[in-house]
Order: structure tokens, then C-alpha cells, then sequence
């Protein structure tokens, strides 16, 4: 119970074994009288330490720790002087306003192409300023080549 190994070496062959087995992986020696007295040592052995909750029968080592690779790719950009444009819903009013500016080139009357073109020109306008110029600079408050002199390329 305190042996904190999950593997045996086989008495018959010598090699080593799941310890919770009935029967040796190598040459099939009968370890256990049974498996379910197996499979009960091995729920006592696994009870004893919280460590143990994610190990299972049949393997020769506990599980490694859940290794965290979330990555901040904003921060890891700012840091290498790679320039992101920020999550922004303006790309989408870009698009509308690319729709009506669409619609403009389609030859209707002279008037309606005029109306569309404004409009598709004003939300246009007011998508690409929201996001290059309000939301990326409010991203990137000093990223300028004087601030950033050893990483600029
Ligand atoms: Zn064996």
C-alpha cells in the first residue's frame, strides 16, 4: 500500500509488469490470486493518495501532471515586436460598408449610386477608423519604434 510504484518485477521472468495486473504482461505469470483481488488492492493503493486519483490499472507509472500550455499569443507578440490587429467587431462593419459601396457600382440611377456610395462610404470609413485607428492604438499604446529600440527591426 505505501510502495508508491505502479510496477513489479515478475517473479517468473524478471521483467517489469503492471503491478495491479492479475497475470505478467511478459509471459502471462499469475501475480494475483484473482483479478478482482487485483482490481481491490489496486482501488485501496489508489485511495490511499489523492496523487494516485488519475492512475490507472494497467499502467506501469503514475500519469504526468496536466502541463499548461495556454499561451498569451497578444502578450508574445507585443514582446517579440510582432504587430496583431485586436479582436474587434469593426471588420464586420468594414464589410457592410463594402456592401453598400458594392451596390453603388451596379448602374442604377445617378442619384441612388451617389446615396449608396455615401452611405457605403461613411460606414466604411467609420469601420476602418474604429479599428486601425481607436481600438489598435488603445491595443498598442507605444508601439513606436522609439519605445520598442531593441526589438524594431
Ligand atoms: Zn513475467
Amino acid at each position: 500500500m505505501s510502495n508508491p510504484s505502479l510496477s513489479v518485477e515478475c517473479p517468473n521472468c524478471g521483467l517489469l509488469t503492471a503491478r495491479f495486473l492479475d497475470h505478467c504482461r511478459n509471459d502471462g505469470y499469475k501475480l494475483w490470486p484473482s483479478s478482482q483481488m487485483a482490481s481491490a488492492a489496486f482501488k485501496a493503493w489508489r485511495d490511499a493518495d489523492p496523487a494516485r486519483a488519475e492512475a490507472a490499472r494497467y499502467d506501469m507509472e503514475l500519469p504526468p501532471e496536466p502541463i499548461d500550455i495556454t499561451v498569451d499569443y497578444a502578450a508574445r507578440a507585443h514582446q517579440l515586436g510582432i504587430h496583431l490587429f485586436p479582436n474587434s467587431n469593426y471588420p464586420f462593419i468594414i464589410c457592410v460598408g463594402a456592401f453598400f459601396l458594392a451596390l453603388a457600382a451596379i448602374p442604377f440611377s445617378g442619384t441612388a449610386r451617389i446615396v449608396l456610395a455615401v452611405i457605403g462610404g461613411l460606414i466604411f470609413l467609420y469601420g476602418v477608423v474604429g479599428w486601425v485607428l481607436v481600438e489598435d492604438v488603445r491595443m498598442f499604446p507605444a508601439d513606436s519604434p522609439q519605445t520598442h529600440g531593441e526589438v524594431h527591426h
